[in-house]
């Protein structure tokens, strides 16, 4: 059973700060609310919410917004080497890796201080600072809203990929994600290969990091980069960082030597948006209340009453005008609603 909300606000849990309804709204608080029949009365479509910060709203959003509180961690068994820790989707992301901090198991501490909920995570598969969510993920449970039925699939079958998995494709708009189980390491295996970290920890003199080292070293790097979502709406990365054929790198190096460039599985190159975007002049640009973030071209910003649509339509001119220049395209990563 749930309680429906007409015409709610959804300005404070989207981080874009957009300023928009939705028609219908309730909570799910616990799993016994997921019922065919309870689920069958509220208004369709159906919008699952998490924190709302992988999300731009463009108007109001019609059927019904689901915000996903589920609560809960729990150990779900453990040997000598790790432990499977199993936390609702509605956990706080940042609140699980503070979790498996403090009890020293390894595995998400570069995952430090993204924002949303343990739900969300498979579903871009979050990564940051040289670590994907999928290295410790074992399970994820949702309830498929086709046939009413509670399942899982173990991570081979979520087919996780750059920012991507199942829940973005085969399974999309068909579930709720309800817990997610991670294997953390008691003997985890420091990640310092991305390159500020290690910069980080020299400024501050640590020879022997531990994982909370690691983890306070992401979180003031990303603090020293990243707009706060409190101050300045945005939803992160607005867009993938493109990967392209090594023949088109190629090409593009001749005209632009200093492109930066990566390489990735399958003979192909990841390169960053964000030195695309600000090879075209967006970095800082502002119109209004839209704009793009003075430090990092990856972001687009809400000001403060910027619209949805008004920060679309700047994604769509920021597309165009790095395809006419690079001859490629730009995907967003944040979901439109
Ligand atoms: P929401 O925005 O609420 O939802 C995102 C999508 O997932 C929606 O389509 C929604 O329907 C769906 N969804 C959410 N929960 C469920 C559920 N339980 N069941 C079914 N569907 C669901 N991302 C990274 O990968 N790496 C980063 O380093 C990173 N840094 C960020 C920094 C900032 C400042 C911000 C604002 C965002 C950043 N992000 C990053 C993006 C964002 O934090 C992640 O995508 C996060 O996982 C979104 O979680 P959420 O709960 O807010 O999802
Ligand atoms: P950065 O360190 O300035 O690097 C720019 C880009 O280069 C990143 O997007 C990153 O790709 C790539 N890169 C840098 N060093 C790399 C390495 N050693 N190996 C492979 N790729 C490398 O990036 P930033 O904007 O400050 O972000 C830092 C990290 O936080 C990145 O991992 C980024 O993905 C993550 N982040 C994500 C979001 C989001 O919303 N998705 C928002 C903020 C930060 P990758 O993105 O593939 O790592």
């Amino acid at each position: 059973m749930f309680h429906l909300h007409s015409n709610q606000s959804l300005r404070l849990i989207n981080t874009f700060g957009v300023d928009e309804m939705a028609v219908n709204f309730c909570s799910l608080d616990e799993e016994a609310q997921l019922t065919e029949d309870a689920l069958n009365k509220l208004p369709g479509p159906l919008h699952v919410l998490g924190g709302g910060s992988n999300i731009l709203l463009t108007g109001p959003v019609g059927g019904t917004v689901l915000r996903n509180q589920l609560k809960g961690i729990k150990v779900i068994s453990e040997s000598a080497e790790s432990v499977l820790v199993e936390a609702a989707a509605g956990e706080i992301w940042h609140d699980l890796v503070l979790y498996a901090i403090g009890n020293n198991w390894g595995g998400i501490e570069n995952l430090a201080l993204i924002p949303g909920t343990v739900g969300a995570a498979p579903i871009q598969n979050i990564g940051a600072y040289g670590v994907e969510v999928k290295e410790t993920i074992d399970r994820v449970w949702y309830y498929d809203l086709k046939d009413h039925q509670i399942k899982s699939i173990n991570a081979g079958e979520c087919s996780f990929g750059y920012r991507d998995s199942v829940f973005k494709q085969e399974l999309k708009g068909g579930y709720i994600i309800l817990s997610v189980i991670f294997k953390l390491s008691k003997m985890p295996q420091l990640r310092l290969d991305y390159g500020a970290i290690r910069a980080e920890l020299d400024k501050h003199g640590i020879k022997m990091p531990t994982i909370s080292d690691v983890a306070q070293s992401v979180i003031s790097i990303r603090r020293s980069k990243l707009p706060d979502p409190l101050v300045t709406g945005n939803a992160g990365s607005f867009f993938k960082n493109p990967v392209i054929s090594e023949d088109h790198f190629e090409e593009l190096k001749t005209e632009h030597e200093d492109i930066p460039s990566f390489p990735v599985a399958g003979s192909k190159v990841k390169v960053p948006a964000g030195w695309l975007i600000e090879q075209d002049g967006w970095k800082g640009y502002r119109d209004g209340d839209k704009g793009v973030h003075p430090h990092q071209a990856l972001v687009l910003v809400n000001y403060g009453n910027a619209g949805g649509k008004e920060i679309l339509e700047l994604s769509e001119r920021i597309i165009n005008s790095v395809h006419k220049r690079f001859k490629i395209k730009l995907e967003r990563e944040v979901q439109i609603w």
